[in-house]
């Protein structure tokens, strides 16, 4: 196959940089192992005809606050906020709720309202020039001295483990558990460093751009970035595994993949595979979706407003959870991660639900019944509103998407030693051995997100290297 340059895999990643080195004049074949387009990005019919269900990512932080899609300009999709980004429900008090308003969540935070203000707060008032920054963390950085001291002073509250930097900032079990929420979607051990780092970016996300999904579901996002790459000139074929780099022929390759299919394509420097064969996944995750025949009866009403719900109590419950999954062990009550697309999209063909909750890497457990209970716990009768189910564990995620290695969503642990060592320490890790092949995965800096900026990089340091 022959042609300037060949992406293989259509993940968010794969199709920033496809997009980008065809706008730079360059023809393009994208190469994609499944039927449809996506990676991360796909939507499909699981449950019943008619209704849309996000397979993978849902909530489009990321996508808004990325400069690479800022950039991109991209025509044809619609960002849907629901009224509240985020709520979390606790046993035997009101839920507590995270607003676009910054101001209007400290409110609801009581005597923690000024802490949220001074640490969240703080980072969303930062603004964009601070997650570009975030985003582009082995740069390039255009010099902005005050960005610089802003970065300092969040990067210090960033490396805590979640634990020590709730239990020091706040005061009220209210605080502490919207915090612990947050930051468990790192998948870490919330006792870990870095995993407060998690925290503060997404809720200051919350505040700087919001938690919307994709209007339609997140295929609509995927489409539009193949049908920029096409309106460009560009190739995209589907149902096309690479399984040896030497079936490409192109002076540039961008690799969508994870260090465990590279190391199965290529004849790699003994150096450099090592480095690869060091690398670790994180734990896996148990995907559930549902067909309903209405909302989900929240005890809290205020939860029927937000788009993202965390489940799992406490900072102290979320933390014993997450513990359990860090240490290969399946939580009888897991930190559950679920969305109502219907809280702001009424285009998925009635209500919809979407959740998970983390196990460990290339676990067998079946969590549909810790997931529904975690439900139920806050929301009695819950089951009742189910016409359909469907569930995916580990191993049914890695078949849909060989890089979600055992289940992992993340492309590899997000832990401090592998932040910016992904997939090896490099002050450009995108680049490889190999002349002209570039890795663009969350599997290189900044890591996991629907956010294009392994592809941004990959792209820009392959335009260069020609
Ligand atoms: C269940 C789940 C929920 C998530 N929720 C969110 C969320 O709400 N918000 C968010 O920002 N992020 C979320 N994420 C994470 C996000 O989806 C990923 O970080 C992102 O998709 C990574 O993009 P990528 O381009 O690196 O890879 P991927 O999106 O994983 O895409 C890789 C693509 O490459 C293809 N491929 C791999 N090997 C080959 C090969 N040899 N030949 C051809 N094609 C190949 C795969 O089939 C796949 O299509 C979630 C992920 C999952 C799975």
């Amino acid at each position: 196959m022959a042609a300037d340059a060949v992406v293989v895999g259509s993940g968010p990643n794969g199709l920033m940089a496809a997009v980008l080195l065809a706008r730079a004049g360059r023809q393009v074949v994208l190469l994609e192992a499944a039927e449809r387009f996506g990676g991360g990005l796909r939507s499909g019919e699981l449950t019943l005809p008619g209704r849309v269900h996000d397979l993978g990512a849902t909530v489009m932080a990321m996508a808004l606050a990325s400069p690479a899609f800022r950039e991109l300009e991209l025509k044809g999709v619609e960002f849907a906020h629901p009224p509240v980004a985020a709520a979390h429900p606790l046993d035997g008090r009101p839920a507590v709720l995270a607003h676009r308003d910054v101001h209007r969540t400290a409110e609801g935070l009581g005597r923690d309202g000024g802490a949220w203000l001074a640490t969240v707060g703080a980072a969303a008032r930062a603004g964009f020039p601070l997650v570009d920054l975030l985003l582009k963390p082995l740069g390039p950085w255009a010099p902005r001295p005050r960005t610089f001291a802003q970065a300092a002073g969040f990067g210090a509250a960033a490396l805590l483990p979640t634990t020590t930097f709730a239990r020091t900032a706040f005061r009220t079990t209210e605080a502490r558990a919207l915090f612990a929420g947050m930051a468990a979607h790192s998948t870490l051990d919330l006792r870990s460093p870095l995993s407060a780092g998690y925290g503060l970016v997404l809720s200051a996300l919350a505040h700087l751009v919001g938690w919307p999904v994709v209007r339609g579901g997140s295929q609509v996002l995927a489409d539009a970035l193949v049908a920029e790459l096409r309106s460009l000139g560009g190739e995209a074929v589907s149902g096309h595994r690479v399984r040896r780099l030497a079936e490409l022929d192109a002076p540039i390759v961008v690799l969508d993949v994870t260090p465990r299919q590279f190391l199965a394509m290529a004849d790699l420097p003994a150096g450099y595979r090592r480095g690869l064969e060091r690398y670790r996944y994180g734990p896996g995750v148990f995907k559930m979706d549902w067909a309903l025949d209405g909302p989900v009866p929240w005890r809290d009403p205020a939860v029927a407003g937000a788009g993202t719900v965390h489940l799992g109590g406490t900072l102290e419950e979320i933390a014993l959870g997450e513990a359990e999954t860090a240490a290969g062990k399946t939580s009888p009550r897991p930190y559950v991660l679920l969305v109502q697309p219907y809280a702001a999209d009424p285009t998925r063909g009635g209500h919809t639900l979407w959740a998970y909750c983390h196990v460990p890497n290339g676990s067998r457990a079946d969590m549909s019944d810790a997931i529904e209970a975690q439900i139920e716990r806050y929301a009695p009768g819950f089951r009742d509103r189910v016409l359909a189910r469907h569930t995916m564990g580990p191993a049914d995620l890695e078949a849909v998407n060989p890089n979600l290695v055992g289940g992992d969503i993340g492309g590899g642990l997000a832990a401090l030693s592998q932040f910016l060592r992904r997939p090896v320490w490099s002050p450009a890790p995108w680049r490889t051995p190999l002349p002209g092949v570039f890795l663009c995965s969350s599997a290189t800096p900044p890591g996991p997100g629907v956010h294009g900026m392994g592809g941004w990089q990959a792209a820009r340091l392959a335009l260069r290297a020609r």
